[in-house]
C-alpha cells in the first residue's frame, strides 16, 4: 500500500471513466475520510459530487459476506466445487459455448484477465462478454476499422491544449464532471471554443458557444456534410492524407449524404463547420450518444473520419478522444474482455495471435472464433444454448436492453453463479449461487481511464465477512476444474506481471497495447506503481500515437471509411409517436447498488422520471409532477413528468438508474428494444419508440 501521510493510501475512484486519484484516510470504524488526489493526472485533486461522496457508501449495509446455495449460506469449497463441477458437467456435456461469463466495467485489470484467460484459454469458448458492450463497443469497432487496433490517440492534456472542443453525444458535465472542470478551467484561462452536439440541451450545454439539437442518430449526416466543408474548404492535410487510405470513397459517401436529416437549420451546420475549419487544434469528444446507436460504429469513423483527413490526430490539442462509461473499461477492453478480442489487443480472428497466447498461458485450447455479444449471449441463455452462466458485478436483469425478457432468461437458466457485493440486485436474486466479492476500497488491483493511465486500485478497509477478490473467486475455479498451474497466483502483482509479460508478446506482433516495461515489477514495486499512461516499454512511455502517420494496419496506413446516415432501427408512427432518449444523472452510478447509499447522492433527483416538452405534455393532458405510463414494443413503465424544453418536441428523456429493487415500475430499460449495431454488437439505447399517456 502507498501511504502519502501517516494513516493516508493513494487509489482511484471507482466510477466513471476519468478515473480521478482518491486519497484516503480510514478512521479506524470502518469508514474513511476521502478528498482528491493533488497528485493525480486525471485529476490533480478535483472530485465531483459522487467522487467526494465515496466515503458515505463505505458502509457493510446490505453487502452479501458469505456465500450462498439456493439462498442458504454455505461455505466457500461447498460453492466454489459446485461452480467448479457444474461448469465442468456442462462444458463435458453440451460443449464449451454452453457456458458463458458476463462480467463488468467495474472489475479490476487483474479480475478481468483471470476470467478472460479461463474461458478463452481453458474452457475453450470466447463467451465472455461484458456490461462495457453496453458502453463504448462502438468506439473499438470504430477505432479497430480505422487505425487496425483499439487505440485512444490523445490524452487528457489535449483537452487543455486544444483551441476547440466539440462534445457530441456526451453530457460531460453530469457523465465525467472532472473532465469538464478541466475544460471550463482552460476556458477560463484561454478561452477555447465550446459546442456540443446532443439532441437535448444538456447541462454541459451551460455556457457552451454552439448547441446543435441534431435528431437522434444523425450524427454521421452532420460529420459527412463537414467533411465535404473541410474538402471545399481547402483544410486537407495532403501530406498526411499520404499516410491514409480510403479519401475518394469516402468524400463520394459524404456527398452523397443528406445533412437535412439533422434537422438542424442551415446556419447553424454553418457555424459549426466554420469553427471546425477555422480551428488547427481541434478535439472531438464522444460518448453513449454516439456508442449507443444501430450505426454507433458509423458514427464513430465519421468523426475518425475528419480527424484524419486533416491530420487532427496525435498532436497536441488535436484528436477524436472517446471517453468511456466505467472506471475501467479501457482495463477491460485491453485484457481481451469483450467476446470478439483476445489478450492485448491480439485478434481473435488472427491464427498466428491465438497460437502465441496459448502458447504463453500453455493452455490445452485457446477459442478459435468470436463467442456471444451480451445481446445475443442473453439472448442463448433464453433458449437454452447456454445452460451454465456466471454473473460478475453487473446487474443484467435491469441494464440489459429487453430487461423483462432478459430476466426470465437469466430466471429459467439452469445453473446461474452471481458474484457480487450485495445479494439484494435484480440479477443476485436470480442466482443459483451467490458468491460474496470484495468491494472497492477493500481490493488491489488497477484500472486504465480513458486517457490510457493505469493506475492502482488499493485495499484502504479489511475484506468483511468471507468476501474475497475476484481474481482470486475466478482462480479457485480454475483450479478446481483441473488447471492448478495456470491458476496459481499469490496476489493481484503476480498476475499484473504475468498480464505485462503478455503484452510484450503483442508489442512484438506490433500491437500497440505493450506494458512489458512493467513485466518485472517486483510485488512492491506494484504497491507504489505511480499513475502510468500505457504504453510502457523499455525504449517508450506514454505519449500520443499517430502524428508519424503509422498506423497498426497491416499497410500501417490510416484508414478512412465511407459512411451514410441510417435512421434509428425503430420507427416513430402512430401506435410509438414518440422517441425514448435514456442516459445517466449526474448524482447516481448504474443501478445504484452503491450510489443509493449516499443521502446527499440521492437528494439530488430522487425518484425516476420522464422528461417532456411542453408541447407534447399539453397535448397528453400531463402536468407537472403527473405520473406517466410510456409502452413501447419491448415493455411498461410508469414515471414522474417533468415537463421542460430541454428536450425537443417529439423526444422524451429518462433515466437509467432505478431498479425493480427500489422502483419496480421504473425499469427503463424495460422499455428498450434489444436492437444492436451490426459491427460492434452495441444496443441501441437512446432511440426506443414509446407511446405515453397520463396514468
Ligand atoms: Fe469519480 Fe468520475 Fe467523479 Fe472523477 S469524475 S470523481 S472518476 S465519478
Amino acid at each position: 500500500m502507498e501511504r502519502v501521510g501517516a494513516g493516508t493510501i493513494r487509489t482511484t475512484c471507482p466510477y466513471c471513466g476519468v478515473g480521478c486519484g482518491v486519497l484516503m484516510e480510514p478512521d479506524g470504524k470502518g469508514g474513511a475520510r476521502v478528498k482528491g488526489d493533488p497528485e493525480h493526472p486525471a485529476n490533480y485533486g478535483r472530485l465531483c459530487s459522487k467522487g467526494s461522496a465515496l466515503a458515505e457508501t463505505l458502509g457493510l449495509q446490505g453487502r452479501l459476506l458469505s456465500p450462498q446455495v439456493d439462498g442458504q449460506d454455505t461455505d466457500w469449497d461447498s460453492a466454489l466445487d459446485l461452480v467448479a463441477s457444474r461448469f465442468a458437467r456442462t462444458v463435458a456435456e453440451h460443449g464449451p459455448d454452453s457456458v458463458a461469463f458476463y462480467v463488468s466495467g467495474q472489475l479490476l485489470t487483474e479480475d478481468y484477465y483471470v476470467a478472460n484467460k479461463l474461458m478463452k484459454g481453458f474452457i475453450g469458448s470466447a463467451n465472455i462478454d461484458t456490461n462495457s458492450r453496453l458502453c463504448m463497443a462502438s468506439t473499438v469497432a470504430g477505432h479497430k476499422r480505422a487505425f487496425g487496433t483499439d487505440t485512444v490517440p490523445g490524452t487528457f492534456e489535449d483537452l487543455e491544449e486544444a483551441d476547440l472542443i466539440v462534445l457530441v453525444g456526451s453530457n460531460l458535465a453530469w457523465c465525467h464532471p472532472v473532465l469538464y472542470q478541466r475544460i471550463l478551467a482552460a476556458r477560463k484561462k484561454r478561452g477555447p471554443r465550446l459546442v456540443v452536439i446532443d439532441p437535448r440541451r444538456t447541462a454541459s450545454c451551460d455556457g457552451a458557444d454552439l448547441h446543435l439539437p441534431v435528431k437522434p442518430g444523425s450524427d454521421v449526416a452532420l460529420f459527412n456534410r463537414l467533411f465535404v466543408e473541410i474538402y471545399e474548404g481547402g483544410a486537407l492535410d495532403q501530406a498526411f492524407l499520404s499516410h491514409t487510405t480510403g479519401f475518394d470513397a469516402t468524400l463520394a459517401a459524404a456527398y452523397a449524404d443528406d445533412v437535412t436529416q439533422t434537422g438542424l437549420d442551415e446556419a447553424t451546420i454553418r457555424a459549426f463547420c466554420g469553427l471546425w475549419l477555422g480551428t488547427e487544434k481541434v478535439v472531438t469528444i464522444f460518448s453513449q450518444g454516439v456508442n449507443q446507436s444501430s450505426s454507433g460504429s458509423d458514427k464513430v469513423n465519421a468523426i475518425l473520419n475528419c480527424h484524419l483527413a486533416t491530420g487532427r490526430i496525435g498532436k497536441p490539442g488535436c484528436g477524436p478522444f472517446s471517453v468511456t462509461g466505467q472506471p475501467n473499461a479501457m482495463g477491460g477492453r485491453e485484457v481481451g474482455g469483450l467476446a470478439n478480442m483476445l489478450a492485448c489487443h491480439l485478434d481473435l480472428e488472427d491464427a498466428a495471435h491465438r497460437a502465441a497466447v496459448r502458447d504463453f498461458w500453455q493452455a490445452p485450447v485457446i477459442a478459435d472464433q468470436a463467442g456471444l455479444k451480451a445481446v445475443d449471449m442473453f439472448r442463448a441463455v433464453g433458449d437454452g444454448r447456454i445452460r451454465a452462466l456466471w454473473i460478475i458485478h453487473t446487474n443484467p436483469a435491469v441494464s440489459m436492453p429487453d430487461a423483462d425478457r432478459v430476466r426470465a432468461a437469466i430466471a429459467g437458466c439452469d445453473f446461474v453463479v452471481v458474484s457480487d457485493i450485495t445479494g439484494a440486485t435484480d440479477t443476485a436474486r436470480l442466482a443459483d449461487v451467490l458468491l460474496p466479492a470484495a468491494a472497492w476500497a477493500e481490493k488491489e488491483g488497477t484500472v486504465t481511464n480513458s486517457d490510457r493511465i493505469i493506475s492502482r486500485q488499493r485495499a484502504v478497509l479489511p475484506i468483511p465477512g468471507q468476501a474475497r477478490p475476484d481474481w482470486d473467486i475466478l482462480a479457485e475455479v480454475g483450479r478446481r476444474m483441473g488447471w492448478g498451474a495456470a491458476f496459481d497466483y499469490a496476489n493481484a502483482a503476480e498476475i499484473f506481471r504475468e498480464y505485462a509479460a503478455l503484452s510484450g508478446i503483442a508489442g512484438g506482433f506490433g500491437r500497440d497495447f505493450d506494458i512489458s516495461g512493467l513485466k518485472d515489477l517486483s510485488d512492491s514495486g506494484y504497491a507504489a506503481l505511480q499513475p502510468t499512461r500505457w504504453p510502457v516499454t523499455d525504449g517508450r512511455a506514454g505519449g500520443r500515437f499517430f502524428a508519424d502517420g503509422r498506423f497498426f494496419t497491416p499497410d500501417g496506413k490510416g484508414r478512412m471509411l465511407p459512411v451514410s446516415w441510417k435512421p434509428p432501427a425503430a420507427k416513430t408512427g402512430k401506435r410509438y409517436p414518440y422517441r425514448l432518449n435514456t442516459g445517466r444523472i449526474r448524482d447516481q452510478w448504474h443501478t445504484m447498488t452503491r450510489t443509493a447509499l449516499s443521502p446527499r447522492l440521492s437528494a439530488h433527483l430522487a425518484e425516476p422520471f420522464v422528461e417532456i416538452h411542453p408541447a407534447d405534455a399539453l397535448q397528453l393532458g400531463v402536468r407537472p409532477a403527473d405520473l406517466v405510463a410510456l409502452d413501447s414494443p419491448a415493455g411498461q413503465a410508469i414515471l414522474r413528468a417533468r415537463i421542460t424544453d430541454t428536450v425537443q418536441p417529439g423526444e422524451l428523456f429518462a433515466p437509467m438508474h432505478w431498479t425493480g429493487e427500489n422502483a419496480p415500475s421504473a425499469r427503463i430499460d424495460a422499455l428498450v428494444s434489444p436492437v444492436t449495431d451490426p459491427v460492434s454488437g452495441q444496443p441501441e439505447s437512446k432511440a426506443a419508440v414509446v407511446a405515453a399517456r397520463r396514468f
